[in-house]
């Protein structure tokens, strides 16, 4: 009995189905450091190419529409994410900092943006900038009945490693052409990555998950080698709105503490030359 037991437990990983995960990718169309020779147009094709590669079904990009009113040409990295076929929801005007905004403002922040989404399919997806969703409480529910009203549903994260403090390191290790502090880089990356899947899984086991990344020259760079990862980790890509459709939008649903050493990060390729 003992042995059957264990032939059972032992055959469960293998039994196992695939987990949802839907990928979103936010501050298009400005994030972060370049390296040099990069664009913010290369970036995101490279990222593009990434998904498509991987056959990601409908990725989610969550706009700041400001850095195109003072450089119209950014306006290409938009088009370049709906030529793809790709959709693109609202994540404010210039990133705002519901904390530190009134609630009128930040819905100002909401409204101005959407001219640069209503080109798009179903971009009625409201990303939180810095998932700040408001510490007093009648400014946080106020902003959620205005999102509803306006047909928002929030694009909830319930996988993150703070991807975004890679794109910094990268651009000063890539002027410096340091190739081991590269290589480095991609090794805690991935790490960071997989233990943030791990967690999430023990933290919310069973619901489909919500990854947030950046749209950031490290990001594009190791999207390939990222997506395979979590494919090896069980997981299958589903849009957004698949994966939410057992979320509830008046619901913050818990998110483990990024697994990141920051000041290591910090610290490469910090020193002067
Ligand atoms: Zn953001």
């Amino acid at each position: 009995m003992k042995r059957l037991l264990l032939v059972l437990l032992l055959g469960l990983p293998c039994l196992a189905p695939a987990q949802d995960l839907a990928i979103t990718i936010d501050d298009l169309p400005v994030h972060s450091a370049l390296p040099p020779g990069e664009t913010r147009l290369s970036v995101a094709e490279r990222m593009i190419a990434a998904l498509q590669d991987a056959k990601i079904p409908e990725p989610y990009a969550f706009v700041n529409a400001a850095p195109i009113a003072e450089n119209p040409a950014l306006t290409d990295v938009l088009t370049a994410w709906r030529s793809a076929g790709f959709p693109l929801g609202n994540h404010t005007w210039s990133h705002a900092n519901l904390d530190t905004l009134s609630a009128a403002d930040f819905e100002s922040e909401i409204t101005r943006n959407e001219t640069a989404l209503r080109d798009s399919p179903d971009w009625h997806w409201f990303r939180y900038p810095l998932l700040v969703e408001g510490s007093d409480p009648a400014k946080r529910a106020e902003i959620r009945r205005f999102l509803k009203e306006r047909g928002y549903r929030i694009a909830a994260v319930t996988m993150n490693f703070n991807d975004f403090l890679w794109n910094e390191p990268y651009a000063r290790c890539r002027a410096k052409h340091d190739e081991a502090a590269i290589a480095e880089l991609e090794r805690l990356y991935l790490a960071a990555a997989h233990q943030a899947a791990d967690d999430a899984r023990r933290l919310s086991p069973g619901i489909a998950y919500v990854l947030l990344i950046h749209v950031g020259a490290f990001d594009a760079r190791m999207m390939p080698k990222l997506l395979a990862q979590y494919r090896e980790q069980g997981f299958q890509f589903v849009t957004l709105p698949q994966a939410e459709r057992n979320y509830d939008d008046s619901l913050t649903p818990p998110l483990p503490p990024a697994p990141v050493d920051a000041n290591r990060l910090a610290a490469m390729c910090s020193a002067p030359q």
